[in-house]
């Protein structure tokens, strides 16, 4: 197993901190290792695009340049400070080691794994990893499978296979990709990365205007402030709460959209699962035989989603009607 494969891991940390480069001294001009330099921040460069674009490329050519791109990128992302370019970037690295953890065998992920917090036994032919490493590595996964009661736990223990370890892994991975950012990174710093970052951007402007929520024949300006609310969350990445996102999806097949428009919407949370969130949209559609009507204002208020009163809402006691109502006035007017 090679820890430039890992550049998140403490180990790979401490190695580039053993090479003894400065983060300064890399980006000084002119510089004692031009073509190191030059390699260090392309590669930085690529796993933010990457980010961006939803996968970081492979790369293999240069052990220690792989290893001092990732500090500099998470500099890059920081200099950006953009919520959703930084979850999309934790997601990004931690895909790109899942890919490689895919080649490792049980030993090595087992290595990784202690890096990374989590602490398997492996028996003859049993895995398994402690009660609280479990629980905090498998907070995010939602699958009926992942959850607790559905595991076999005997003395503080839950049994794993070695492909759920490496999943595990990619979590803890995310998480430790996530901690921290952004970093606080002086302007002088961000100004001399200005080159590097500016295709980045020009890319992030462009993927945003991409994934902008499309709404089709629906009238949007005629929409509650409540689902303005939570449309607007989406549009950031923003990953809605239950009961928010269940009143936004009711509403919107409410008014005539279509499953498929519905589960376009979510894509822009930066760990949207295509295949859960239409499951989950098609059942409140109705596909399990009974099809819900989204909220009253009673109801949303009960659970914080009425973000309060505009003149229209003192007059109706549902979000659809707020919606007929304002279409009769004349859509947004
Ligand atoms: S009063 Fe009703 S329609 Fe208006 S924002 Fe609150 S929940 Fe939405």
């Amino acid at each position: 197993m090679s820890l430039a494969d890992y550049p998140f891991s403490q180990e790979a940390a401490a190695r580039v901190k053993e090479a003894g480069y400065s983060l300064e001294g890399l980006l000084e001009e002119p510089n004692q290792e031009p073509r190191l330099s030059r390699l260090v921040r392309r590669r930085a460069q690529d796993r933010v695009l990457g980010a961006v674009r939803g996968e970081i490329p492979e790369e293999k050519t240069h052990p220690l340049a792989e290893l001092l791109s990732y500090p500099l990128a998470r500099v890059m992302v920081s200099c950006l400070d953009d919520d959703l370019l930084s979850r999309r970037y934790a997601l990004a690295e931690a895909k790109l080691a899942s890919r490689k953890m895919a080649r490792e065998d049980l030993a090595s992920l087992i290595l990784l794994a202690h890096d990374l917090d989590l602490h398997p036994q492996a028996d003859q032919d049993c895995l398994r990893v402690p009660f609280s490493d479990y629980l905090k590595a498998a907070a995010r996964m939602k699958s009926p499978g992942w959850k607790l009661v559905n595991r076999s736990l005997e003395a503080g223990w839950v049994s794993i296979t070695g492909s759920e370890l490496a999943r595990l892994l990619e979590e803890r991975a995310r998480d430790r990709v996530a901690r921290g950012l952004p970093l606080k990174v002086s302007q002088e710093v961000c100004e001399k990365l200005r080159p590097d970052l500016g295709q980045v951007e020009e890319e992030l402007r462009a993927k945003r205007a991409e994934e902008r929520v499309d709404l089709g024949e629906v009238t949007e300006e005629a929409f509650p402030p409540c689902i303005r609310g939570f449309l607007s969350q989406v549009a950031a990445g923003a990953n809605l709460a239950h009961t928010s996102r269940f009143a936004l999806t009711t509403f919107l097949l409410a008014v005539g959209m279509k499953v498929d428009e519905v589960v376009g919407i979510f894509n822009r949370s930066p760990d949207f699962d295509e295949e859960k969130t239409r499951y989950q949209v098609e059942h409140i559609a109705g596909r399990g035989g009974t099809a819900y009507r989204p909220p009253s204002c009673a109801t949303m208020a009960t659970y914080g989603n009425c973000p309060g009163m505009d003149s229209l809402c003192r007059w109706v006691n549902h979000p659809l009607s707020y919606y007929e109502r304002k279409l009769k006035r004349g859509g947004g007017g």
